[in-house]
C-alpha cells in the first residue's frame, strides 16, 4: 500500500499547480490502493471525496509542493478517520475500573489481556487477570503461566463455576487487595454466536465493566470490521485492540473500524511478547499506511518554520543562477531553524545516498556557526563574487571571523557545492525526474 501511494504522489511532485484534474488522478490511485489494502468500500468512497473536496481549490502553501499538500491533507484525514487522536480507557471514579476482554478464538484475547496488565502496571496500576474462559482449562491455565511470567495476580476458580460468578468473586477480591484494575478474560468462540453473545450480556449486566473491549486479529481484514460491527451492536464497545499488526497485515482493518462502528481502536497488538501491545495512535498510524513518516515531519517542520516568501524568493534565486553568498548564508539560517542538518538531510527521499547531499551533510551544526562568522566577514562585494575572492582577501577574512584560511576555504568549496546541488534540485523540480525538491 505504502509503495503504491508513494509512486502516485511521485507523479504528482512535477505538478506546479493543483488543478481538479491532478487531485482526480491522484484519487484514483489512492483510492485502488486503499481498496486493495482491504479498507471498507464505504469508507473508501467517503474518505476520497472529502480529501477532494479540501485538496481542490486550496491556496498551495509556498513551503509546499502540490504533492505534499495533498499528502497532508489524505494523512490527515487518514488520522481522522482512525479518530484522530489517541483513545485511552475509561477509568472508574472509584476503583477498581473494570476491564472485560471479548472476542473470538485465537484473536489474541488471552495474551492481550496479559499485555494490557502489563502495560498498565508500568504506568502505575495495580492489575488483577481474571480467568472466566470456563470451557477450555487449557485457557485458564494459559492466563495463569501469562501472570507468572510477569508477576502480576491471576484469579482463578477452575471450571466449575459461571463467568459471572468468578467475575464477581474476582472484583470483591480486587478490592479487598487494592487492586484498582481487574482485567477479565472471556470465552470465545470460533464465530459469533447466540450463546457467547448472550453469556457476554450476562456478564455485562452482572460487572457492569468501565470497558469492554473487542480483540480482533488485523489478518482478518475486512472480516475483523464485521465482526466489530457485531459485537458493538450487540454489547456495546468501548474500544478495541487490532492484535497481530507485526504480520504481514494490510493495515486495511485499522482503517475502518472506527469510520464502520464509531469504536476507536485503544491498542494494537504487535508481537507475541508479553510487552508488545502499543497505544494505538491514529496520527502514526496513516504515517505507517502512507509509509512516509519521516517526510510528513518535515513537511509540518517547513510549513512551521519556513517564511514562504523567503523561500520563494530563494528559489527563484537558485533557478536564476546569481546565487550568492548572502544568499547561501539566508538559506543557512532558513535551514537552521528546521533542526539538526544531518537530520533533515536523512529525511528526503532519496537525497539521503545522494553523494552530494552527505558532502553538504559534513557541515554540522556547530560549523554552522563558523559559516555564519565568515561570510559577514565578507565585503558585500565579495560575497556578490565569491570566485575573486583571492589568497589575501582569505587571509583578511579568517582574521576578520577569527577563524583560519582552511575554514574560508572550506565556505568556499561548500557554497560552491551547495549552488551545483541546488541548481540540480531545481532542474529535478521542474522536471519531476526523482527525489523531492529541497522544501
Ligand atoms: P484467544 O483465543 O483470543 O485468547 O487468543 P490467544 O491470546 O490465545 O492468542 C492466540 C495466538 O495469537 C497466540 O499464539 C498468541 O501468541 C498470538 N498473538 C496474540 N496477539 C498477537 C500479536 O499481536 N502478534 C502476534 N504475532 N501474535 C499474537
Ligand atoms: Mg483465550
Amino acid at each position: 500500500l505504502a509503495e503504491k501511494l508513494q509512486e502516485t504522489f511521485r507523479r504528482l511532485k512535477s505538478k506546479g499547480r493543483l488543478t481538479e484534474a491532478d487531485v482526480d488522478e491522484a484519487m484514483k490511485e489512492v483510492r485502488r490502493a486503499l481498496l486493495a489494502a482491504d479498507v471498507n468500500f464505504q469508507v473508501v468512497k467517503s474518505f476520497v471525496a472529502r480529501v477532494k473536496e479540501r485538496a481542490v481549490g486550496q491556496d498551495v502553501l509556498s513551503s509546499l509542493t502540490p504533492a505534499q499538500q495533498v499528502i497532508k491533507i489524505v494523512r490527515e484525514e487518514l488520522a481522522g478517520l482512525m479518530g484522530g487522536t489517541q483513545s485511552k480507557l475509561n477509568m472508574a471514579p472509584k476503583p477498581p475500573t473494570v476491564v472485560m476482554m471479548v472476542g473470538l478464538h485465537g484473536a489474541g484475547k488471552t495474551t492481550t489481556a496479559a499485555k494490557l496488565a502489563n502495560l498498565m502496571r508500568k504506568q502505575g496500576r495495580r492489575p488483577l487477570l481474571v480467568a472466566c474462559d470456563v470451557y477450555r482449562p487449557a485457557a485458564i491455565k494459559q492466563l495463569q503461566v501469562l501472570g507468572e511470567q510477569l508477576d502480576i495476580p491471576v484469579f482463578s476458580m477452575g471450571d466449575r463455576h459461571t463467568p459471572v460468578d468468578i467475575a464477581r468473586a474476582a472484583v470483591e477480591h480486587a478490592t479487598r487487595q487494592g487492586r484498582d484494575l481487574v482485567i477479565i478474560d472471556t470465552a470465545g468462540r470460533l464465530e459469533i454466536n447466540e450463546e457467547m453473545m448472550a453469556e457476554l450480556e450476562e456478564l455485562k449486566a452482572a460487572l457492569r465493566p468501565h470497558e469492554i473491549l473487542l480483540v480482533v486479529d488485523a489478518m482478518t481484514g475486512q472480516v475483523a470490521v464485521n465482526i466489530a460491527e457485531t459485537f458493538n451492536k450487540r454489547l456495546g464497545l468501548d474500544g478495541v485492540v487490532l492484535t497481530k499488526l507485526d504480520g504481514d497485515t494490510r493495515g486495511g482493518a485499522a482503517l475502518s473500524i472506527k469510520a464502520v462502528t464509531g469504536c476507536p481502536i485503544k491498542f494494537v497488538g504487535v508481537g507475541e511478547k508479553l510487552d508488545a501491545l502499543e497505544p494505538f495512535h491514529p496520527d502514526r498510524m496513516a504515517d505507517r499506511i502512507l509509509g512516509m513518516g519521516d517526510v510528513l515531519t518535515l513537511i509540518e517542520k517547513a510549513q512551521a518554520s519556513f517564511d514562504a516568501e523567503q523561500v520563494a524568493r530563494l528559489n527563484k534565486k537558485i533557478r536564476s543562477a546569481d546565487f550568492t553568498l548572502d544568499d547561501f548564508l539566508e538559506q543557512l539560517q532558513e535551514v537552521k531553524k528546521l533542526g539538526p542538518i544531518q537530520q533533515i538531510i536523512s529525511m528526503l527521499p532519496g537525497l539521503g545516498n545522494m553523494k552530494k547531499l552527505k558532502e553538504l551533510g559534513d557541515i554540522d551544526d556547530r560549523e554552522l556557526v563558523y559559516v555564519e562568522a565568515i561570510i559577514r566577514s565578507m565585503t558585500p562585494w565579495e560575497r556578490a563574487h565569491p570566485h575573486e575572492i583571492n589568497g589575501s582577501r582569505r587571509r583578511r577574512i579568517a582574521r576578520g571571523s577569527g577563524t583560519s584560511v582552511q575554514k574560508v576555504n572550506s565556505v568556499l568549496k561548500q557554497f560552491e557545492q551547495t549552488r551545483k546541488m541546488m541548481r540540480q534540485l531545481a532542474e529535478m523540480g521542474r522536471g519531476g525526474k526523482k527525489g523531492a525538491r529541497l522544501p
